[in-house]
């Protein structure tokens, strides 16, 4: 389905991310993979050598534009070509708005938002000369539909939102399609983190009584990488159990 296409996803050493990077991979992608940390980045990358997929790690912060523009020239460098961009990197720093730091604001905000604006703006330019690209940007539930103690974080994934629309419609001409996906509760270290009293709230309001697996994004995103998705365009997909209808 997306044989041989470039494909670029951030924050992808872990959880969702590394399931989005196999699944494009089980399926014919080069893949980059792209993380914070040298060392994980490159030990993911040499995982998915060994299993026999072409891939490749560039570590890189994505609230840098510096770290953007070098993630986009070294794919170019290796492989010519950007097809696709998953803008998955995120980070939570939870608190009530009365006791939020300006600190815990600006630094979801430039992981969660600046990020995924330092990789297009980057990505696009050879987007546009190929004519072609897929970008999809990880939202959030919380983006759609708020959650108390998350003002920082639900307004970044919010912006994703509008973010994604936007370039949807600007680079619509040029065959670039922009999408974001909202997903739920998905099991990883981010929701390993909450409370057993929590995730029981959790588990209630969502009508399939289950969290969601990291492969049930990557299913979204392969699905939005390859031409089955060649008529949808600033999109944002719900994979939540039913949490949000
Ligand atoms: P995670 O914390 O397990 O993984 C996030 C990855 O992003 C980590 O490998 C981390 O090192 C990397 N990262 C963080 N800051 C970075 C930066 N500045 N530059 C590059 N990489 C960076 O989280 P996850 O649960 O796998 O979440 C992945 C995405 O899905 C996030 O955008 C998150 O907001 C979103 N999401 C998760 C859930 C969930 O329930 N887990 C729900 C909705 C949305």
């Amino acid at each position: 389905m997306v044989k041989d296409k470039v494909a670029i996803i951030t924050g992808s050493a872990r959880g969702i991310g590394k399931a989005i990077a196999l699944k494009l991979a089980e399926n014919g992608a080069k893949i980059v993979i792209c993380d914070i940390d040298e060392e994980t980045t490159n030990n993911v990358a040499e995982e998915f050598r060994q299993k026999g997929f072409n891939a490749i790690g560039i570590m890189a912060d994505v609230s840098k534009m510096e770290d953007a523009k070098t993630l986009i020239k070294k794919t170019i460098d290796e492989w010519e070509r950007v097809d696709i961009l998953v803008n998955n990197a995120g980070v939570t720093r939870d608190n009530l708005l009365a006791l939020m730091k300006e600190d815990e604001w600006d630094s979801v905000m430039s992981v969660n938002l600046r990020g995924p604006f330092n990789c297009v703006k980057s990505a696009s330019r050879q987007m546009m000369k190929q004519r072609y690209g897929k970008i999809i940007n990880i939202s959030s539930v919380v983006g759609v539909i708020g959650n108390a103690g998350q003002a920082n974080y639900s307004a970044s994934k919010a912006g994703l939102i509008g973010f994604t629309k936007s370039i949807a419609k600007e680079l619509a001409g040029r065959n670039i399609l922009c999408n974001a996906i909202a997903p739920g509760f998905i099991k990883t270290a981010m929701t390993d983190r909450l409370s057993d009293k929590v995730k029981e709230q959790l588990l209630s309001s969502i009508p399939l009584k289950k969290l969601g697996q990291g492969e049930d994004i990557a299913n979204t995103v392969l699905f939005l990488s390859s031409d089955l998705s060649n008529y949808i365009t600033g999109q944002v997909i719900n994979v939540n159990g039913g949490m949000v209808m």
